[in-house]
C-alpha cells in the first residue's frame, strides 16, 4: 500500500499532447479515480504509472521511491485492462497463477495464492474452467485475481467493467470497492463514466486534454464544480452568462440573462469584483418550482414542456428566451405547474458561480 505522487508529467504522441503536465497525489489506501472524456489521456497515464509507457518528462514516486524509468515488473502494480487479456488456452487457476510462476516461487506457495486471490474474487469453484466457459462477470473477476494474486502495491484499473451489463456493472462496482477496502490497496481506476466513478470512490480527478481539471471527493465535484468543463461533464446543470453585482467573503450577488441569484463561489481563492463576467451552474434538482414568489433567488417564467415519469418529473422553464432544465422528485403538484406562469427558486448554496 502505497502513496503515488505525479509531478509536471508529460508524455507527447507526435503532435498530441497525451499528458500536460499533470500533477497528482493519491494517498496509501485509497480509491482513486480518472476520469474524462475518450482520448483525454486516462490511459496514457495509468500505463505510465505501470511502466508500460515511458513518459517525455516530469516524475512518478511510489511513496520515496522514484519510479518513472523502472521497468514494469519491479514496479509492483497490478493491472487490469479493459479487454481482461486472460489467455484463451490456459484455466482460470493457470491464468491467475502465471505471474507467481515467472516469479519462480516454490509450487505449494503459488497454489495457495492462487487459491486465496480466487476466494477473494469468489471464483474458487471455477478454478479448471477456461476463460470460454465463463460469463463476461465472471472473466472479469479472473482478471482482477490475476492482478491481486502479487500482492500489488498499487492495483490499476482500465475501464475494467466497460464490456458489462448495465447491472452487472452496478454490482461489480460495489465489489470492487469492498475488495480495495478490505485489502487496504491503494487503487486508481480509470472510466469515462462519471456515475462509476461517483458512486465508488474516494477522490475523482477529471481530466480533459491532456490536464487535471479538478480533484475532489465525488461530493466536491458535483456541488461545486470549479469551472464549466467539470459543470457539464459531470451530471447535468444550467449554464448561465452573468455580471457580478456585489461580491463578499461568504456569498456573492450575480445578474443573469435570466434574473438575479445570490451564489457561493466554486474557487474561494479567487472571489471577482464587481461588473466581472462569469458563469452560473445551477443543477435541475436544485430549482424548486413554486405558484406563489419566494422573496430572493426566485425568478418568474413559464412551464414550456413537462414530462411525467411517476418518482421524477422533468420540465423546461422558458424565461427571456433562455430555457432552464428543472427536475423534481415526488412530482404532487405536477398538473398545476403546466402552461403557468410560475417561480423557480434555488437555495443560495446550491448557485455555484464558476471561476471561468
Ligand atoms: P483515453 O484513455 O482517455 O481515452 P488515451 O490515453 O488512450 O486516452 O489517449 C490520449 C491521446 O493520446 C489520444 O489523442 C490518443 O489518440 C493519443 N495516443 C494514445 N496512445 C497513442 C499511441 N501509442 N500513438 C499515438 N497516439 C496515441
Ligand atoms: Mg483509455
Amino acid at each position: 500500500m502505497v502513496e503515488i505522487r505525479i509531478r509536471k508529467l508529460l508524455k507527447r504522441f507526435q503532435d498530441v499532447l497525451a499528458l500536460d503536465h499533470i500533477g497528482l497525489s493519491i494517498h496509501s489506501g485509497e480509491l482513486f479515480f480518472l476520469l474524462g472524456p475518450s482520448g483525454c489521456g486516462k490511459t496514457t497515464l495509468l500505463r505510465s504509472i505501470a511502466g508500460f509507457c515511458l513518459p517525455d518528462g516530469g516524475r512518478i514516486c511510489f511513496g520515496e521511491r522514484d519510479v518513472t524509468r523502472l521497468l514494469p515488473h519491479k514496479r509492483g502494480t497490478g493491472m487490469v485492462f479493459q479487454s481482461y487479456a486472460l489467455w484463451p488456452h490456459m484455466t482460470v487457476a493457470q491464468n491467475v497463477a502465471f505471474g507467481l510462476e515467472q516469479q519462480k516461487l516454490p509450487r505449494d506457495e503459488v497454489e495457495k495464492k492462487t487459491g486465496e486471490a480466487l476466494e477473494i474474487v469468489q471464483m474458487k469453484d471455477y478454478a479448471r474452467r477456461r476463460p470460454n466457459e465463463l460469463s463476461g462477470g465472471q472473466q472479469q473477476r479472473v482478471a482482477l485475481a490475476r492482478a491481486l494474486v502479487v500482492r500489488p502495491n498499487c492495483l490499476l484499473l482500465d475501464e475494467p467493467l466497460s464490456n458489462l451489463d448495465a447491472q452487472l456493472r452496478n454490482e461489480m462496482r460495489v465489489e470492487i470497492r469492498k475488495i480495495c477496502k478490505e485489502n487496504g490497496l491503494t487503487t486508481i481506476y480509470v472510466t469515462h463514466d462519471q456515475k462509476e466513478a461517483l458512486s465508488i470512490a474516494d477522490r475523482i480527478a477529471v481530466l480533459s486534454k491532456g490536464k487535471v481539471e479538478q480533484v475532489g471527493t465525488p461530493m466536491e465535484l458535483y456541488r461545486r464544480p470549479k469551472n464549466t468543463f467539470v459543470a457539464n461533464f459531470i451530471g447535468e446543470t444550467n449554464l448561465l452568462e452573468g455580471v457580478v453585482l456585489r461580491s463578499h467573503a461568504e456569498g456573492i450577488m450575480v445578474r443573469t440573462q435570466v434574473g438575479s441569484f445570490s451564489g457561493v463561489l466554486s474557487n474561494r481563492d479567487r472571489v471577482p469584483t464587481a461588473g466581472t463576467k462569469i458563469q452560473v451552474s445551477i443543477r435541475p434538482e436544485v430549482l424548486r418550482l413554486d405558484l406563489y414568489p419566494s422573496e430572493d433567488n426566485c425568478i418568474e417564467g413559464h412551464i414550456e414542456t413537462a414530462t411525467y415519469f411517476g418518482e421524477i418529473a422533468h420540465y423546461q422553464f422558458e424565461k427571456n428566451g433562455i430555457s432552464l432544465k428543472i427536475s423534481e422528485l415526488n412530482p404532487q403538484h405536477f398538473e398545476s405547474f403546466q402552461q403557468k406562469m410560475v417561480y423557480a427558486y434555488a437555495s443560495p448554496e446550491d448557485v455555484v458561480i464558476l471561476s471561468d
